[in-house]
């Protein structure tokens, strides 16, 4: 058994192999200087690699170092989350695996923590090493997240963040299966700040997160944090409402002046409209009941 840990550290691992051992000597480089316990946590997300191997040797070298192993791939999300799960400390940070976040921000987000926040978040002031694709698409996602939701989400910043036992107590009362980590933690409030960093290359290998997987946390960001997919569908509804209901008249006002315009189809395309207006009326309301985590 290991102290009672004031620090975890928490680190998703997905066909990271070349990774892990460097992690761990970056990390252990750090936490050692600040001189209080902590531990490490690296979740294996069902990698099949032989990343869950060589986190057990260095488990064998260094029993701080805990693992948590998934039996196949659920996602960053959910290995950040039972990271949180399985974690200890009276301080949590969360840190990509592959040392784009640069363990060496941590003692200076420690600082902050000991100044009173209970989250502090790690804001990307340049990324260095990443394709113009993603340097794109993850520029428009932030600013279109931050635009239609309610929610404060701070721009450019991943999940690379320290949270207080407190904001992890909150944030483990929620157990909704698609998660946006970022988002919840802004959601569930407290004392927050951000400090700046510089994004590095990945250490080895390539991104793990392929365009399939980022549409998928976008639309988890978005249905899960945002009114406005629905706001569309009412007010569409709303258009398609007042469309029928103008018809209406000027179709019965026509054919009384003799104008048979649309014979026959006049009533079918009022009543297609109106459907179509109660149906997405309807989906709204269906979808109002999953209430997202908008104030
Ligand atoms: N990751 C994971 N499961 C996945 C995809 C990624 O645990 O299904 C981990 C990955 O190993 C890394 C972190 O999540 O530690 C961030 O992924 P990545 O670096 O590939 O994303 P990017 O930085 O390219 O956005
Ligand atoms: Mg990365």
């Amino acid at each position: 058994m290991t102290d009672q840990p004031t620090f975890s550290i928490i680190a998703p691992v997905y066909n990271e192999e070349p990774i892990i051992h460097e992690l761990h000597r970056r990390v252990s480089q750090v936490m050692d200087g600040i001189g209080e316990p902590w531990e490490l946590i690296i979740v294996d997300d069902g990698s099949r690699d032989r990343s869950l191997e060589v986190a057990m040797e260095v488990h064998a070298k260094d029993p701080r170092v805990h693992i948590v192993s998934f039996a196949r791939n659920f996602g960053h999300q959910l290995a950040v989350t039972a990271g949180l799960d399985y974690a200890q400390g009276d301080a949590v940070i969360v840190i990509d695996a592959d040392l784009q976040d640069p363990p060496e921000l941590i003692p200076k987000m420690i600082e902050k923590w000991r100044e009173g926040y209970q989250v502090v978040y790690a804001v990307r002031s340049e990324r260095r090493g990443e394709s113009w694709f993603k340097l794109l698409t993850a520029r428009l996602f932030y600013r279109i997240i931050y635009r239609i939701t309610d929610v404060d989400i701070p721009l450019d910043t991943g999940d690379f963040r320290l949270m207080d036992r407190s904001a992890v107590g909150a944030m483990n009362r929620m157990r909704e299966h698609r998660r946006f980590i970022r988002g919840m933690a802004s959601w569930v409030g407290f004392k927050q700040t951000g400090v700046e960093y510089v994004r590095e290359e990945r250490y080895a290998g390539e991104t793990k997160y392929p365009l399939r997987k980022m549409v998928r946390f976008a639309m988890d960001a978005i249905t899960g944090f945002s009114y406005f997919p629905l706001q569309v569908a009412i007010y569409i509804s709303l258009i398609l409402a007042i469309i029928a209901l103008l018809a209406i008249p000027v179709v019965a006002l026509l054919r009384l002046a003799g104008q048979y315009v649309l014979q026959g189809q006049a009533t079918t395309l009022v009543v297609l409209l109106l459907m179509s207006s109660f149906q997405l009326f309807f989906l709204f309301l269906l979808g109002a009941v999953r209430e997202p985590h908008v104030r």
